[in-house]
């Protein structure tokens, strides 16, 4: 079952053409990456579907259902930002619970929601921290925590990964993955690291100057790309 589709989605700043037209389809449950060189609209593109940014014209559905029309908060989607992110002046807690507190939610509810997002991320004993007492990996999951306790049927990732030095980037690709996994979440991943989407997607949609060049599984991508583009962003032997 598709969960989320773009149809023809264009945009446009002014005269400059941003996404021409994007057509596509991620299946439910899937972990989608969105990759392609600095400046092709891959940022564009996820803030369209996360609503923080108005199409130019085109069709989103998330589910059933057309979300053109429907505001960023109310289209059951969260987005996880590089780890620097966080309220500085806010405990973990506060910074995971803001948005459910905006939201209204009774204080009960959202202490349960955070001590379980928290559990899950193994923060349980950071709660009382300001971000400035964490380290790198702990503040990346704080912002996945924020995410969580949405409980969003779509996550989306804008190269979360890329202000942590390698040897965390790579544990945190797994600790992404297996939450994805274990929330049966639906997940769409940007980065322009080709060595991230290949060891992380479940499909890649390669970007280039606001197109899409290719879709396929990583072994797909690298054993037949489409054309010059795929195969040097990919690194296959074509
Ligand atoms: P990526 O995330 O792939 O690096 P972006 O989606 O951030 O790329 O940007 C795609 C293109 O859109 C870039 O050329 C960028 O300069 C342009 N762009 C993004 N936001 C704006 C804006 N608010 N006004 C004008 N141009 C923009
Ligand atoms: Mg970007």
């Amino acid at each position: 079952m598709a969960k989320v589709r773009l149809d023809r989605v264009r945009k446009t700043f002014g005269d400059v053409v941003v996404l021409p037209g994007i057509d596509l389809t991620i299946e439910n449950e899937e972990f989608v990456v969105l990759v392609g060189p600095s400046g092709c609209g891959k940022s564009t593109l996820l803030r369209m579907i996360a609503g923080l940014d108005d199409m130019t014209s085109g069709t989103i559905s998330i589910g059933d259902r057309i979300v053109n029309d429907v505001d960023a908060r109310d289209r059951d989607i969260a987005m996880v930002f590089q780890s620097y992110a966080l309220y500085p002046h806010k405990t973990v807690f506060e910074n995971m619970s803001f948005a459910l507190k905006l939201q209204g939610v009774e204080k009960a509810v959202l202490r349960r929601k955070v001590d379980e997002a928290a559990s899950i991320l193994g923060l349980t004993n950071l709660l009382d921290r300001y971000p400035r007492q964490l380290s790198g990996g702990q503040r990346q999951r704080v912002a996945m925590g924020r995410a969580i306790v949405r409980d969003p049927q779509v996550f989306l990732f804008d190269e979360p990964l890329s202000n942590l030095d390698a040897k965390l980037r790579v544990a945190m690709r797994t600790e992404i993955r297996s939450l994805h996994q274990r929330l049966r979440a639906t997940s769409i991943y940007v980065t322009h690291d080709q060595v991230e989407a290949m060891t992380m997607a479940d499909r890649i949609v390669v970007m280039n100057a606001g197109r899409i060049e290719q879709v396929g599984t990583p072994m797909e991508l690298y054993d037949r790309p489409a054309n010059v583009f795929v195969a040097n962003f990919i690194g296959s032997p074509a």
